[in-house]
């Protein structure tokens, strides 16, 4: 059935074969979920490498975490569409990035033998391989809400921010963006960048609402506002807040 006032949003799932690590792929399925709850069509296209992205067409982009390994693969074929993912970053489209997907956002990513990979430069930071990894169960605070968010980080890379940055999140418990400095992430634009695995979106629903949000108003649509039943969401938060790192 054609319905004229139907919702649709674009979201280009940035190479799901490479960077999806810790289910990644969760924070994809939370937002087509909480999409369809509110009656909005969440249109997923995988892009893989060599693929072409239609920047005329995109929403919200989604790239996940993955191993140096992987990352080297993307972050070569990431300088061919880097020229559409700034102006796309420039124009408000939304912007979810976790762990090695976040850290090619930025300048370069030197890994610990010495390879640096180049990223696309869209954000200004960089990050560079420590001696010792963060793993564990973060607990954070949203800067810009003050929301409590949890997820799993593990990363070696410690990501350093620029002064035209801002940290997306408040570290409680865990390493963060390097284990030094007390942040978690990245906030530009309209770009959320993250090293919260686990997935991220199902543990953290308001996030979920939020990157729907500013895609919407993005193109002048007011959110539907309904009333989600978060009790499951809310058990999950409840035992990850218990977690230790
Ligand atoms: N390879 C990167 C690091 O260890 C990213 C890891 C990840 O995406 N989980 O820093």
């Amino acid at each position: 059935m054609d319905n004229k006032n139907e919702i649709i949003l674009e979201l280009a799932y940035l190479y799901p074969d490479l960077l999806n690590i810790y289910g990644d792929r969760g924070n994809v399925l939370t937002l087509s979920y909480r999409c369809q709850l509110r009656g909005i069509n969440l249109n997923v296209t995988p892009i893989k490498i060599t693929e072409k992205i239609d920047p005329e067409k995109v929403d919200v982009y989604f790239m996940g975490g993955g191993q140096d390994q992987q990352q080297i693969i993307v972050s070569e074929d990431l300088q061919s569409k880097k020229n559409d993912l700034i102006s796309a970053i420039q124009n408000n489209v939304v912007f979810l990035a976790v762990c090695g997907g976040y850290q090619l956002l930025g300048k370069y990513y030197k890994a610990a033998d010495g390879t640096e990979l180049k990223g696309i430069e869209a954000v200004d930071l960089y990050t560079v391989a420590g001696d010792k990894r963060m793993i564990g169960n973060v607990m954070c605070e949203e800067i810009e809400s003050g929301e409590e968010l949890f997820g799993f980080e593990n990363h070696s890379g410690k990501t350093y921010l620029g002064s035209s940055t801002k940290p997306f999140a408040k570290v409680i418990r865990g390493g963060g963006n390097n284990g030094e400095d007390g942040f978690e992430g990245v906030r530009y634009k309209n770009i959320f960048g993250t090293y919260l695995h686990g997935s991220f979106l199902p543990k953290n629903p308001y996030i979920a609402d939020k990157i729907i949000r500013l895609a919407l108003e993005r193109k002048g649509i007011k959110m539907p506002e309904i009333n989600i039943d978060d009790s499951l969401e809310n058990l999950a938060r409840k035992k990850a807040e218990k977690l230790r790192y």
